[in-house]
């Protein structure tokens, strides 16, 4: 059966009406990858079998007439550094080529309970670092809208195979932007939690203090069940809250609610297009009943290189394991009896070059004589650009702002200037160096020059333009309200 477009809910009532059944809907999935990805390639693997397992249980609880979870029979796509049990976890890296994961992440575990259907890994920028896919050790993925630009990164797979009808939803991570970007570039919706919110549990580290889990979803609607289900304290991760009790009841409309819109996301750099799309849905609102202000976020000129200072100590430390011993590809021959030379060769062959930097400005950020002039000092940047944020939310309950600067840029137009690159994470860093919550939305589209690439192109001519809403920590439940609002105004 075709599944173009299929939600959450949809997928959910036709298993409950028995106009479909779960095998039927798998299996449109299915044949879908097999047809599309080969071109696309938005997944590392395929859990063929598996899916099917699954999807029979689903269906023979239906037909014993048991009341089935929202998320049962649900196909989802899961990225490359969350671990499901027995399957490979290679967070896109050489070095973890033929890691067998030996637990689930507790999200999987969480999924699993519902009866999801986990159809494959999705690929990634290796170790989650980057911002266009382009780094994954072992494929290509294709910006749906036109294949010949990127799907945004880190988590470009599970953007793009959403996107695609590949999956229903699908699992990203977002240490600086890996679910938001990918999401505003494939015209998806992402959500990435408040620090805590979500167990990570099982996830690849890359730098612990910003890490989160989310959900990537074909509307606001599937992203808030999705987060429902994963969301909440688990013993295995100590940094993980409980959360229902601190959710308040969110407003059912738009009037009166306070949106900022902070000048610093408005300026130099701004695609014209993006701007034009995001203001136009900025005004949609506020006929709508909102107080739109203007509010200044003046640390925002730091939060770039604070984060890659940040970021990159905090993973050079996590990746100090990845050493051919406990961890990683030990099948290297080394004509060496010294255990150092086992480490070198290692590393040297199993990481990519992105990774390999930022080792190497990690472990200088933290090495003594310069760890109190990059470490210490991004740290306290680091507070007062949470100061900033919350300065501005004692004035207003939402903070509206583009995700990403530019649309889907072309594949190759940044990879080789890493500055460049990091550029691209302006208006997503910030979000994460504060811990807050913030959806990216598709809110519009610009036109781009029509690929002339010819058939094996699926260039429309215009590319998705994507919204940031950032919230209160842990009020995802009112950027869900706000979202779902939104997503009908435009
Ligand atoms: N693009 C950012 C980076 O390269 C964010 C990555 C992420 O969120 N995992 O670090």
């Amino acid at each position: 059966m075709e599944t173009k477009g299929f939600t959450i809910s949809d997928i959910h009532r036709g298993l409950v009406e028995k106009e479909f059944s779960a095998t039927e809907i798998v299996k449109g999935y299915l044949n879908k990858i097999e047809s599309l990805d080969k071109k696309l390639g938005a997944f590392l693997e395929v859990f063929q079998e598996d899916a099917l397992i699954q999807a029979k249980k689903v269906d023979d609880s239906i037909f014993r007439g048991d009341k089935i979870p929202v998320l049962a029979g649900i196909p989802a796509g899961v990225k490359d550094n969350i671990l499901v049990k027995d399957k490979k976890c290679t967070a896109a890296s050489k070095i973890l080529e033929n890691y067998l994961a030996p637990y689930d992440a507790t999200v999987i575990e969480k999924l699993k309970g519902q009866g999801a259907v986990i159809l494959g890994k999705t690929n990634m920028d290796e170790f989650a670092m980057g911002g266009s896919t382009e780094n994954s050790a072992f494929k290509l993925t294709r910006n749906p809208y036109d294949f010949k630009r990127v799907p945004g990164g880190s988590s470009g797979g599970s953007a793009a195979a959403v996107a695609s009808d590949e999956c229903c939803f699908s699992l990203g991570s977002d240490t600086g932007g890996s679910i938001r970007q990918p999401a505003s570039f494939c015209g998806v919706v992402g959500l990435k939690p408040t620090y805590g919110a979500v167990s990570r549990y099982g996830l690849i580290a890359f730098a612990s203090s910003l890490d989160q889990i989310g959900p990537i979803a074909k509307t606001v609607e599937d992203a808030e069940i999705v987060f429902d289900v994963i969301e909440g304290k688990d013993p295995k991760d100590s940094t993980s809250v409980e959360f229902k009790s601190q959710i308040p009841n969110p407003k059912s409309q738009v009037k009166g609610l306070r949106i900022g819109i902070p000048k610093e996301y408005f300026g130099e750099g701004l695609d014209s297009g993006v701007r034009k799309v995001v203001e136009e849905t900025i005004e949609k609102v506020e006929k709508e009943g909102a107080k739109i202000e203007e509010i200044s976020l003046p640390q925002t000129k730091y939060a770039i290189p604070c984060y890659y200072i940040i970021a990159t100590s905090e993973a050079s430390a996590n990746l100090a394991r990845y050493e051919g011993i406990k961890y990683g590809r030990s099948n290297i021959k080394c004509q060496t009896s010294n255990l150092l030379d086992v480490y070198l060769k290692t590393r040297e062959e199993g990481f990519g070059d992105e990774v390999k930097r930022r080792i190497m400005l990690g472990t200088y950020a933290l090495s003594a004589g310069y760890y109190e002039a990059y470490y210490l000092r991004a740290q306290k940047v680091r507070t007062l650009i949470r100061k900033d944020f919350e300065r501005a939310f004692q004035k207003v309950d939402f903070i509206f702002t583009p995700v990403s600067p530019t649309p889907a840029f072309k594949i190759g137009e940044k990879i080789n200037d890493p500055l460049k690159m990091y550029l691209v994470d302006i208006f997503t860093v910030s979000v994460n160096l504060a811990g807050l919550p913030a959806l990216s939305l598709p809110v519009g589209k610009v036109e781009v020059e029509k690929d002339k690439a010819g058939k094996n192109s699926a260039s429309v001519g215009w590319l998705p333009v994507g919204l940031q809403i950032i919230g209160r920590p842990f009020r995802e439940s009112e950027i869900f309200q706000i979202g779902k609002i939104t997503e009908k105004l435009v």
